[in-house]
């Protein structure tokens, strides 16, 4: 069975081909500047990257040059569209009610349509890159996969904020979390390596977005991302969490409006923010390297704060079982590695230094030292196959 899995954005439309049998990745790719002047890279491995710029007026075009690409004899890798069972939707933010992965129907996009509000950015896309492949596969089922729903069993006390009850009943102000089939993949991996579904689990994703989650059971227990995936560790231009007093300061003192404030602690802040250089990593830890004092300032901020997610969830969870890092950084930067896990012997957290230094990227390692009650692995994300595999579930179901 092949699976399509779509993640659109406001200019972009990412996709790969699955041949679930098989657990295979056939094709993939990123249709970018949608709206714009229009440009693709796709890619099928063992075969030469393919590069274009179509036009691409809007994401029905995008999809549609594709499926082209998809069924192209020397290109694609199927023969028909046909052959494309069930299509998966990646969407970030699925609010109180989609709390699984489901079957798309018109009430689950009225519904995803109600929440914009409070998903401004993510939304709208996702939900015209859904309308787009409903439109040129309509015959076959649409699954949105919803990277809250990880976080839909929290407790009332982990996700509502302390501000007047109303707001949550008005406004649905309260943590989401984000990120969730990352983790909700990660987690299940280090679940199987530790033999043990019930596993307390810490998972760092850091990328140029980060969030750390807290898992026992199968279940998140906690996110370090609130109502927005704002919250949390500091990322490559995010500031994290902040002194809500920061933000309402900063207004009346610079004179800046809401949105000034917002593209001021989203787009200037974090990693780019302290360090001045870039929001990434790599350009960071060059910076740093050659004597870059705030770059150097950069990377210990991001590392203070993990530790910090680290013990406060340690603490939630009363102790952990394994700690995973993945994302981006999480999965190549083995000096952040090395400093998160460094003075955690308290809490059972020590990485054996060569196999963190030698650890092969793309692969899943274990780095736990000698004797170390908590068991430390990397484990290379993989949210498209997690959405081809809640997919293929549920094409299957709805059959
Ligand atoms: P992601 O959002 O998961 O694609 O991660 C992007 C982040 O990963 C960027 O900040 C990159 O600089 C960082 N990254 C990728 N490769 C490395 C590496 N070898 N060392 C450090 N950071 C890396």
């Amino acid at each position: 069975m092949k699976i399509l899995v779509v993640n659109a954005g406001s200019s972009s439309l990412k996709y790969q081909l699955f041949d679930m049998e098989r657990g295979l990745m056939l094709c993939k790719g990123n249709c970018e500047r949608i709206g714009m002047d229009g440009m693709i890279t796709h890619k099928c491995p063992g075969r030469e990257d393919f590069h274009a710029t179509p036009a691409f007026p809007d994401h029905r075009a995008a999809i549609g040059y594709v499926l082209g690409l998809l069924t192209d004899r020397e290109l694609g890798s199927i023969g028909s569209v046909a052959e494309i069972a069930a299509v998966g939707h990646r969407f970030a933010h699925g609010g109180e009610r989609l709390r699984a992965s489901s079957v798309l129907g018109a009430d689950e996009i009225a519904y995803l349509e109600s929440i914009v509000p409070i998903n401004p950015l993510h939304g709208p896309p996702a939900i015209s890159g859904f309308k787009a492949c409903k439109e040129v596969m309509p015959d076959i089922p649409h699954v949105g996969v919803v990277d809250t729903s990880y976080y839909s069993g929290l407790e009332p006390h982990a996700y509502i904020y302390p501000i007047p009850y109303e707001l949550y009943e008005k406004d649905r102000i309260r943590r989401y979390g984000f990120h969730g089939t990352s983790h909700r993949y990660v987690a299940g991996k280090a679940a199987e390596l530790l033999g043990d579904p019930s596993a307390k689990i810490i998972t760092c994703h850091l990328g140029n977005g980060s969030s750390i989650t807290a898992t026992m059971n199968g279940k998140a227990v906690d996110t370090s991302m609130g109502f927005t995936p704002q919250d949390g560790v500091p990322m490559g231009t995010r500031s994290g969490a902040l002194d809500p007093t920061v933000v309402t300061y900063l207004m009346k003192k610079e004179g800046l409006t809401a949105e000034e404030t917002e593209k001021l602690i989203n787009g200037r802040s974090g990693l780019l923010g302290v360090s001045g250089v870039s929001s990434d990593c790599r350009d960071v830890r060059e910076a740093a390297a050659k004597g870059n004092e705030r770059a150097a300032l950069a990377m210990k901020i991001l590392v203070h704060h993990v530790k910090k997610i680290i013990g406060s969830f340690y603490a939630e969870l009363n102790g952990a079982d394994a700690l995973v890092f993945t994302a981006g950084i999480g999965e190549n930067d083995r000096e952040l590695r090395k400093e998160v896990c460094a003075d955690m012997t308290a809490l059972g957290i020590a990485i054996d230094e060569e196999v963190n230094a030698a650890c092969p990227r793309g692969e899943t390692a274990e780095l736990t030292a000698k004797g170390a009650a908590v068991r430390t692995f990397v484990i290379p994300t993989n949210e498209e196959y997690m959405i081809a595999l809640d997919t293929l579930r549920l094409a299957a179901q709805n059959k």
